[in-house]
């Protein structure tokens, strides 16, 4: 349930609000909003009753959240979340990032090479994994802290922020320290101990769907890490499992619209590992940007035929620079269609 302010509200009519929440049995969440204060209701199981908070000195409106998701929902939080990653990059409504790199580090030259290539093509944060989470014990399982203290040089070298998974909890502290942005990948998405440890942190958190998660069960990851405290959070479309074979995954580009709507927070798209074919990315990339996400994750490397993972969905450097040109033509023409 949500307890909407009236616009001439005082602060002690907002804490009368809230002492009656907590007397109650239920947990409030303050939202100021530009205009007025709206209280959220969580930790209730079934429905609250409204009218002892309906009676209260300036409560506007009392309006019942129907999903099962509240803090994520723009029901509860209207205005769109604008995920601040470093002073010159931010992720969210009229900010679109571009996020590329390797799928795995897998050394010092690799990763300095693609990270030339990722800057000179004008994308915004550098992505690549020290700890990959792969199908196979006998494939590639990342350089570890060897490859974030790679990713720090990287940032060193180009400026650009940098983004790596924490595939347990063992390792998110020092992906956390070394790293601008956290991932949390697919196979981790209902993760609820990492979800909570990544809901504690104060980095950006990028929350993967979860292969074969429903739009709902991926907000409800999402809300455990905002019920933490954390509310950095950018969703990422990286393809889900159907029956088709003539790509790895499908990108869902109809939950992208959606979670549009439904959410508050960013939503970027990962055609890389939704497609697993290099040809299939850039046109993936831009029906993304055209319908309205707020960035892109792509895998890029130096080499793909040697790449260590994910090589045959791997961009060439020059495939990026492309890329990159014809995501920003879009985005200004966008912008120039907008109503005035
Ligand atoms: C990745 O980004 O390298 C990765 C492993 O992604 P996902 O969790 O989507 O498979
Ligand atoms: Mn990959």
């Amino acid at each position: 349930m949500l307890i909407v302010m009236k616009k001439d509200a005082t602060q002690q009519d907002i804490e009368r609000v809230i002492r009656k929440i907590r007397q109650s049995g239920y947990e409030p969440r303050p939202i100021p909003g530009r205009n007025r204060t709206a209280i959220g209701i969580v930790g209730n199981i079934g429905a609250v009753e409204p009218s002892p908070f309906l009676n209260l000195p300036s409560v506007k409106d009392v309006i019942p959240v129907t999903k099962p998701y509240k803090l994520v929902s723009r029901e509860f939080h209207p205005e769109s979340t604008v995920v601040t990653v470093s002073k010159e990059v931010k992720i969210g409504e009229g900010h679109f990032a571009i996020i590329a790199g390797p799928c795995a580090v897998e050394s010092e030259e690799q990763a300095l090479k693609a990270a030339a290539m990722v800057k000179k093509a004008g994308a915004h944060i550098f992505r690549g994994g020290a700890y990959k989470p792969r199908t196979s014990p006998y494939s590639f399982q990342g350089l570890g802290l060897e490859g974030l203290k790679i990713l720090a040089k990287v940032r060193e070298e180009t400026g650009l922020p940098v983004v790596s998974e924490a595939i347990d909890h063992s390792v998110y502290d020092l992906v956390e320290d070394y790293c601008d942005i956290v991932q949390i990948g697919t196979r981790n998405m209902q993760n609820f101990s990492l979800l909570k440890r990544a809901g504690k942190s104060n980095k950006p958190v990028i929350l993967k769907r979860g292969m074969s998660a429903t739009v709902t069960e991926w907000l409800m990851a999402a809300e455990y890490i905002l019920h933490e405290g954390n509310s950095k959070i950018i969703l990422c479309e990286r393809g889900i499992r159907t029956f088709c074979n003539h790509s790895r995954n499908t990108l869902d580009l109809s939950a992208i619209l959606f979670l549009l709507k439904e959410t508050h927070l960013p939503v970027i798209a990962d055609p890389s590992h939704a497609s697993g074919r290099r040809e299939q990315v850039a046109p993936l990339s831009l029906a993304s940007s055209i319908i309205g996400a707020h960035g892109i994750m792509v895998e890029v490397h130096p080499d793909p035929e040697r790449a260590l993972s994910d090589g045959p969905q791997s961009l060439r450097p020059d495939d990026l620079s492309a890329l990159v040109k014809d995501v920003n033509k879009i985005l200004n023409t966008k912008q120039r269609n907008e109503p005035c």
